[in-house]
């Protein structure tokens, strides 16, 4: 069943804008036209700071990002708004003098000046969360883009948030803003048209500015209530995860996943995780099955990841202050990329003498085949 089209009279949902200053939340929902659920808990946080009880410092401004899909209850019309934020898409925007090709370019024309007029009128840090939902059941959960302070902001979520996924994809809307010096991440609030996703993502945005320090979370029910909600959500899934490899697939793959994994699944070493034309594939060790491919065409068939522990992520968080990963150059066959400083080049002859983890541990997840040589690269902290 298609998604109701929703009542949407303007870009901007709601701005409550405080007496103090303060930080600034900004919030997208609906990037995608039938993902309307972070609209409706934007219009619940708004409608109860109306009642002017609880004091706000800053500002909390909410836009949709995709207003005409939103209007037709489809997830776009010509083409993903949310992988159209590189650096170099932006410039051809501009270089157009603006000018919008199709419908997608007019809607990023209008929101990048909305949000950069949010940012300009700032009067502190600033955090950018951009809410989804899926079309896949599953617990809610976020992405987001490793960098140090992103990592702190979202460790405050009780929910799973997944390390290395951003990277997996060019061009979404929170990588370029992370760019422009916001904090920001993606959540995923659940099923498209299930209620219970409208109260994840309301919780979300509570937690965000409270974390934010927009609102006192101590003093809220709303918060606190927040908190419990999606920590009940979470069952027994870890709090941090991060993505160690991609199943790529083409259509010649016939790939076929095995029915009954959720969004984010456990599994167990030798556990037959999918088909494809050469045979079973199955878990090399125990871990954890995210965002499997169930319908339509793609060219992940899954994720596979597991559970950082608390550990680790101290290690990976002092060795990145120290800025050890100068060290990663002495590798042989890696060399930092002169013009580009957060990405190493790879020699893909030599790349097999060791695990490319040793460079997840530094933040460096995006790994890409260019001309021939293997990059490795990082969003800046
Ligand atoms: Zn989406």
């Amino acid at each position: 069943m298609p998604p109701s089209p929703l009542s949407l009279d303007r870009r901007e949902i709601g701005r409550h804008v405080g007496a103090a200053p303060g930080p600034s939340v900004v919030a997208v929902a609906g990037v995608h036209g039938n993902e309307p659920a972070g609209i409706e808990a934007a219009r619940r946080v708004f409608a109860r700071l109306e009642r002017g009880d609880v004091a706000v410092r800053g500002e909390l401004v909410v836009f949709a990002g995709n207003v005409a899909s939103l209007r037709r209850g489809v997830r776009y019309e010509t083409k993903d708004l949310n992988r159209q934020w590189s650096e170099a898409r932006v410039a051809a925007l501009r270089a157009q003098g603006w000018a919008a090709v199709d419908a997608e370019d007019r809607e990023q024309v209008e929101l990048l000046g909305a949000i950069e007029a949010a940012l300009g009128r700032a009067r502190g840090a600033v955090t950018l969360a951009d809410l989804h939902t899926s079309s896949a059941a599953g617990v809610p959960f976020i992405l987001f883009g490793d960098t140090l302070a992103q990592r702190r902001f979202v460790g405050a979520f009780p929910l799973p948030v997944i390390i290395g996924l951003e990277e997996q994809v060019d061009g979404a809307l929170t990588e370029y803003w992370t760019r422009r010096g916001c904090v920001t991440f993606t959540v995923e609030g659940g099923q498209h048209d299930d209620p219970a996703s409208v109260d994840s993502l309301e919780a979300v945005l509570w937690i965000a500015l409270s974390e934010a320090g927009v609102i006192d979370g101590a003093a809220l029910p709303e918060v606190r209530d927040g908190y419990a909600a999606l920590d009940a959500r979470r069952g027994d899934l870890p709090r941090v995860l991060e993505v160690v490899s991609r199943r790529a697939i083409t259509a010649e793959d016939t790939f076929q996943m095995e029915p009954g994994f959720r969004n984010i699944a456990r599994a167990r070493a030798g556990q037959l995780l999918a088909r494809d034309r050469r045979g079973e594939i199955v878990a090399p060790h125990d871990g954890l099955v995210i965002l499997p491919l169930y319908q339509g065409l793609g060219s992940d068939g899954f994720f596979w990841g597991r559970e950082v522990s608390a550990g680790r992520l101290r290690a990976s968080r002092v060795l990145r202050a120290l800025g050890v990963d100068r060290l990663l150059a002495l590798l042989p066959g890696v060399a930092r990329d002169p013009r580009t400083p957060s990405r190493f080049v790879v020699d893909t002859q030599v790349a097999r003498l060791f695990p490319l983890e040793v460079f997840h541990l530094f933040g460096y997840r995006r790994v890409r085949e260019r001309g021939g040589k293997l990059t490795v690269e990082r969003q800046l902290d």
